[in-house]
């Protein structure tokens, strides 16, 4: 797949607010905020879609979720609530295609979503 700005963060060539890191994920604030909390989970390894997910990779698709649970717990909004969103190509919204979890906090979300 084509390099996106994610990678670039990833290899730190270009700057981010990166919030969490371990070997496969890492963690940074949203660009353009939606939430007062606005957190982005990325693998390190490039994926361009959910669609793109195997079977073999079903673990790390689990790390993101968990370290994004985790980061509400640490952060003390676990359990007031968040939400935590995947867009999926062009009905779904997906601007950047190297697969990212939206975690959103600190406010009331509504439902349904625009
Ligand atoms: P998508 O629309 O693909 O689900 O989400 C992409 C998100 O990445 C958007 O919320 C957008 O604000 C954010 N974003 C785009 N470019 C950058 C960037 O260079 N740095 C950071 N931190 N976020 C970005």
């Amino acid at each position: 797949m084509s390099d996106t700005i994610f990678s670039k963060i990833v290899r730190r060539e270009i700057p981010a607010d990166i919030v969490f890191e371990n070997d496969t994920v890492l963690a940074f604030r949203d660009l353009n905020p939606q939430a007062p909390v606005h957190v982005l989970f990325i693998p390190k390894e490039p994926i361009a879609t959910l669609n793109d997910v195997v079977p073999e990779q079903a673990e790390l698709a689990g790390q993101l979720m968990i370290a994004a649970a985790d980061y509400a717990k640490q952060e003390g909004f676990a359990e007031d609530g968040y939400r935590v969103v995947m867009n999926c190509n062009q009905h779904g919204g997906q601007s950047v295609y190297h697969i990212h979890l939206h975690l959103l906090g600190g406010r009331q979300m509504a439902w349904p979503p625009g």
